[in-house]
């Protein structure tokens, strides 16, 4: 075993640092540890952060999503259009609000939702339109928001990677989660770029489903608790539907703050790190470097080359040689239709109704990209040294393959 091996490059390192064990400390001492001033304080600079009239905190995004499509009215016997080319997550939340996750495939270019596959995969029964941005990377929300208004269907952002992230608006840059669509969905779970352990946010412009979603979240409890324990007379709450505890702790809310205050810093080291990653795989035999749409900024959450056709090296074996040679690496984001969770076919579709049952080839694209994307380490904090390590394998690999081809 090499030395580089023994000290392997991670995929990803949270950084949480002595902000956050003062924040939770602070907590742990106020005696107020679940949903409480912390995460009313979280949910305003979250807001403020992306440019959205209301955040609302949630356990994490896989029920915000769930949350999202109820608030919309998605119910069972119901469509949802989405991608498969995700994490799984994306079509378990359509099936946990009861509905059929159809899907579309996604362009290669920015790994998110074609609207053209997303115009053939309207069913009569669609009720809502769920995109993604995966991994950061801006899914095409101008297209998109083109045709859920042409057939008046809300669009819930699936922005679960993408905190930091920007789209070119009307000439102006602007964060994910204004939100674009009507609603958009975040993620703290680690191995996203801000986290609070797990965690989640809906940020909304409308009043309406801001105060609909603070009130399933916490059992539709028509007095939350903050103000009864403030009230000076007697107070009874009342629960007026049957709904959820998805609440966010106080705890985690706290940890989230310091890196929030941070996430521009943050978003400016891992593009300066995604650049150096470009300029070394433009002209790289093997892998190709993901390419920017004018309009898109990502975070980096990930980042992904593509093996390029006919360099003659599988991604088990590329993936294996990384391995081999301490650099940490991923397969590229799955496909929810390939998983055994969605082997039985009538638990989702693929386009329109026409579309032959098991031998299409509607998510093309969705397949190549999982089965030749390798997702390399990047995270703030990565240090140059440790980012040409993982770049000389690369070129070590191009080299190997040089000679035994
Ligand atoms: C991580 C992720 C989720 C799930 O987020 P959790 O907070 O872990 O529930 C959903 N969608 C996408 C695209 C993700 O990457």
């Amino acid at each position: 075993m090499t030395d580089s091996a023994r000290t392997r490059v991670p995929i990803v390192r949270p950084s949480l640092g002595d902000d956050e064990v003062d924040a939770a400390t602070r907590v742990i001492r106020s005696g107020w540890v679940t949903q409480g001033p912390e995460v009313a304080a979280f949910e305003s600079e979250f807001a403020a952060a992306v440019g959205a009239p209301h955040a609302v905190a949630v356990a994490n995004c896989t029920v915000a999503l769930q949350l999202a499509l109820l608030a919309v009215g998605v119910k069972p016997g119901d469509d949802v259009v989405t991608v498969s080319h995700s994490f799984v997550a994306t079509a378990n939340a359509v099936v946990a609000a009861g509905a059929r996750p159809v899907f579309a495939d996604v362009r290669r270019q920015t790994l998110g939702m074609d609207p053209g596959a997303l115009e053939a995969a309207l069913t009569p029964r669609t009720k809502a339109i769920l995109c993604v941005h995966q991994i950061g990377i801006p899914c095409d929300l101008e297209g998109i928001l083109a045709i859920a208004s042409r057939h008046g269907l809300p669009v819930i952002e699936d922005a679960a990677c993408a905190i930091g992230s920007e789209v070119l608006w009307k000439g102006r840059w602007e964060r994910i989660g204004r939100p674009h669509g009507l609603i958009a969905c975040f993620s703290f779970h680690p191995r996203k770029i801000v986290t609070t352990g797990d965690g989640g946010m809906l940020t909304t412009a409308d009043d309406a489903l801001a105060a609909r979603f603070r009130l399933l979240r916490q059992h539709a409890m028509t007095v939350p608790d903050t103000v009864r324990h403030q009230a000076t007379s007697v107070v009874f709450e009342d629960y007026v539907e049957p709904a959820f505890n998805f609440r966010m702790t106080d705890l985690q809310a706290a940890i989230g703050r310091p890196q929030l205050a941070r996430l521009s810093a943050i978003v400016a080291e891992r593009r300066r790190l995604a650049d150096r990653y470009r300029k070394a795989f433009d002209d790289h035999p093997l892998f190709a470097p993901p390419v920017e749409e004018p309009w898109a900024r990502s975070n980096w959450q990930s980042y992904p080359v593509f093996l390029r056709e006919g360099s003659g090296v599988s991604q088990v074996e590329a993936m294996q040689y990384l391995l081999d040679n301490g650099i940490a690496c991923k397969r590229g984001i799955s496909n929810a239709h390939q998983e055994l969770a969605y082997a039985d076919r009538s638990r989702w579709a693929c386009g329109p109704e026409s579309c032959p049952e098991h031998s299409c080839r509607c998510l093309a694209a969705s397949e190549w990209l999982r089965d030749h994307t390798i997702l390399l380490p990047l995270f703030h904090g990565m240090t140059d040294g440790e980012q040409e390590r993982v770049i000389e394998a690369c070129t070590d690999l191009a080299g190997v393959r040089g000679k035994t081809a």
